[in-house]
């Protein structure tokens, strides 16, 4: 059809994008009206220390009806929630519904700090941030229960309202994870300025351990890196046993992947941790 209008390429290139623009206009209305509803929920995974311990958990969101019907991939609605201010409703529903496991973890005795990924426009906006701090002040968790997620990319740009905003969570207590790390531009000195406690290697890396040269080069000067600051290491994306041996033999504190736990869930995960704990208390007292 295109073609035949005489335009060529372009009308179809035209076409293309319009179909692209009215469905980000479509998934924008339907993810205020599902906001607004309170019908986000969220999937957790698990992280582990390599000896198979359970040392924390990333929270994450998800829309499991959609314009059509059908799940949509945060992949897709976060970038949209971005550009059209929703993020941050979107961010007070995750942390309002992280902070409620977190008290339940709390309740049962686990320590195991909750992951949050914040996007990191959402740091140049005090009143966000006051916010944040509020909700965790008028619940029973404590800033050490949670680890504050951030993405790289945001280095390309080191607002300094950013800046206090971190510093001064930090003060309170809250820890900072760099997310994706290694796909962005920060400089060194920039982790030494920000507080960080944590760096996650991205998944892109992960992949082609141990067998890819480039990849292997990376992630020990990530893990090297990590060491001379005396940051945390979490790998993310891990899927095969051969990249989990390579990275616990090199010293990688944390592992997160499918090949260990796939996201699940909120109130599942909550239930087969509870039901360990009762399975445990049951084998001490028939002993
Ligand atoms: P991320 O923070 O880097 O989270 C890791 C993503 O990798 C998650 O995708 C997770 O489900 C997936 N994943 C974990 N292990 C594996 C694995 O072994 N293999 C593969 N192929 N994937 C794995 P998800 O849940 O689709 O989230 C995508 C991104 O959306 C997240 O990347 C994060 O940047 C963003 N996101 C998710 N929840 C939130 C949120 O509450 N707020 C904000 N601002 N962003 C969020
Ligand atoms: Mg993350
Ligand atoms: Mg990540
Ligand atoms: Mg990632």
């Amino acid at each position: 059809k295109a073609k035949a209008d005489g335009k060529g390429g372009y009308a179809t290139f035209t076409a293309e994008l319009n179909v692209a623009a009215q469905r980000r206009v479509r998934l924008e209305e339907s993810l205020r009206l599902t906001i607004l509803r309170d019908e986000l929920s969220l999937a957790v995974q698990s992280q582990f220390g390599p000896a198979g311990d359970i040392r924390g958990a990333e929270v994450l969101v998800r829309w499991l009806r959609g314009p059509e019907g059908v799940p949509v991939s945060p992949a897709e609605f976060i970038p949209v929630a971005e550009a059209s201010g929703l993020i941050k409703p979107l961010t007070l529903t995750v942390f309002r519904q992280a902070l409620e496991i977190a008290a339940q973890l709390k309740a049962a005795g686990l320590r195991i700090p909750l992951s949050i990924n914040l996007s990191s426009d959402l740091f140049r906006d005090s009143a966000l941030i006051d916010a944040l701090v509020d909700l965790v002040a008028d619940s029973v968790v404590t800033p050490d229960a949670l680890m504050l997620e951030i993405t790289e990319s945001l280095f390309i740009d080191t607002h300094p309202d950013l800046l206090r905003n971190m510093a001064r969570l930090a003060e309170l207590g809250f820890a900072f994870s760099l997310d994706d790390f290694g796909t962005g531009y920060s400089n060194l000195a920039y982790l030494k300025r920000l507080h960080l406690s944590e760096l996650k290697i991205d998944k892109s890396f992960v992949d082609g351990l141990p067998q890819d040269e480039d990849n292997r080069a990376i992630v020990l000067s990530i893990i090297s890196i990590a060491r001379q600051l005396r940051l945390r290491v979490v790998a993310e994306g891990v899927e095969t046993s051969a990249q989990a041996d390579f990275l616990v033999a090199h010293g990688c504190e944390l592992l997160q992947g499918y090949l260990l736990h796939k996201p699940s869930p909120a109130e599942e995960w909550l239930g087969q941790l509870m039901d360990g704990i009762e399975k445990n208390c049951r084998k001490g007292v028939d002993h």
